[in-house]
């Protein structure tokens, strides 16, 4: 029989790298919420529809690489590329608007599926943290969203990221905007990229986005959308700018910021880290006023992001290092039967008080036992030998120092939290 592997583009989280996914989980559920966001957790499949018109059939994501199939009766069903759709597709169907106090801040954690060619940065399965607010269009929102990211990676760590920053205007700027591009586009067509070129009548902002040199190399005189802007589109983003300045966010404005998708309006943004190679992107977001009602609700605006785990990780693995294994603070060994028995309720009342308490499984000797005290990375060494267990006590090593002193069981835990 073949071995059995896991496919391409996902992997095994084991530790100690799953520390660091804990604490970047952890962190988010923190930050978030002293922030008023609630968590969502919608289903990992949904209808493919859902996807279809939340993220838009011209899309590479819709187009390409989307895990597809049937279900026993014969239901069309995709693992989701990306958790806004179903947000919103639970936001109109469980009537949170109605119910909830708006505008409503939900945030969500977990797997996202996307064929693509695996690469540094860049799986198959790979994990999210976004936020969403839904219902409101002050430009406030706009600049909260972006300084809760800021804050997260604050929070892990990371403080020196630059904040990427642009407006696709409204819908009106943004046909004659459309008209300008392609007309640019099909001036310097010879220069562009086989898929660049396709794109042209399909979908040109995408074009903006494309990551071949030689196209980059023809974009430069490309029209900016920010010359596009109406009044509204204009003041708001100069407004979400001021609310930026104003928590001392350094941006960039980049006009070739884009998002191809016809919902997206007014703000778009993306973290970047050097770090991270030809993968640059940690975060990306922006403001999607459209997408409710192309999914069949009300018009209600909204804005928020994704940032990428695994990036993420990359990106702190290079700053502070990998994570590093944590030992139990306390190793249990035990000699004599008396002792033996002993030893599993000491341990429930050591983890009860909050000590990590390993016990030793190992057969044989002190010696034995405590090499495997040892190899768990433990802190101290706890001994129950018969000369404890008749006076009440155990013996505690520092297997750092080899300190040795001898403590009044019932004081075990004190000793051992101090
Ligand atoms: P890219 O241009 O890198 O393909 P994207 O525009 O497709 O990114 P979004 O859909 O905006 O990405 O998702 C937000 C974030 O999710 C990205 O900035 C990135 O950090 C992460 N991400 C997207 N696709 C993948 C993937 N296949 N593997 C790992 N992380 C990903
Ligand atoms: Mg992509």
């Amino acid at each position: 029989m073949a071995k059995l592997t896991a496919l391409r583009g996902t992997r095994d989280l084991i530790s100690p790298e799953i520390l660091r996914w804990q604490e970047m989980e952890e962190t988010a559920r923190r930050v978030l919420s002293a922030a008023c966001f609630t968590e969502i957790r919608t289903p990992i499949f949904e209808r493919t529809e859902l996807f279809e018109r939340g993220v838009g059939e011209a899309t590479e994501i819709v187009s390409k690489e989307m895990y597809t199939f049937q279900s026993r009766s014969g239901d069309r069903m995709t693992l989701r590329p990306e958790n806004t759709a179903g947000v919103v597709r639970a936001y109109l169907e469980r009537g949170l608007r109605a119910k909830a106090p708006s505008p409503l801040k939900l945030f969500y954690i977990g797997p996202q599926f996307r064929y693509e060619r695996p690469q540094k940065g860049r799986s198959r399965q790979f994990h999210q943290i976004g936020v969403e607010i839904l219902d409101s269009a002050d430009p406030r929102v706009d600049a909260e969203v972006i300084l809760v990211a800021c804050e997260y990676l604050r929070a892990m760590g990371l403080e020196d990221l630059t904040v990427d920053l642009n407006s696709l205007g409204d819908p009106v700027d943004r046909a004659p905007y459309r008209a300008a591009l392609v007309t640019y586009l099909t001036s310097v067509r010879d220069r562009l990229d086989p898929d660049s070129v396709e794109r042209i009548d399909r979908n040109p902002l995408r074009v903006l986005d494309s990551k071949a040199e030689s196209t980059r190399e023809a974009l430069k005189n490309a029209p900016s959308i920010l010359d596009f802007l109406g009044d509204g589109a204009a003041a708001h983003f100069e407004a979400v700018r001021a609310h930026l300045a104003a928590c001392g966010i350094r941006h960039r404005i980049v006009p070739g910021l884009v998002r191809g998708l016809d919902y997206y309006s007014r703000t778009t943004f993306e973290i970047q880290s050097e770090r991270l190679g030809a993968q640059a992107t940690i975060c990306g977001g922006g403001r999607y006023d459209g997408l409710v009602e192309e999914l069949g609700g009300p018009s209600v605006p909204a804005v928020g992001w994704a940032l990428g785990m695994e990036r993420l990780a990359i990106v702190l693995d290079a700053v502070a290092g990998p994570p590093r294994e944590r030992g139990p603070v306390a190793f249990l060994i035990a000699q004599g039967d008396e002792a033996v028995r002993a030893v599993l309720p000491l341990a429930r009342d050591l983890r009860r008080a909050g000590v990590a308490c390993e016990l030793s499984f190992v057969k044989g000797g002190f010696g034995k036992q405590f090499k495997a005290a040892d190899r768990h990375g433990a802190k101290y060494a706890v001994v129950l030998g018969e000369d404890e267990m008749a006076k009440g006590t155990a013996s505690v090593k520092d297997l750092s120092t080899g300190e040795q002193t001898e403590v009044a069981r019932d004081d075990l835990a004190e000793h051992l939290t101090r």
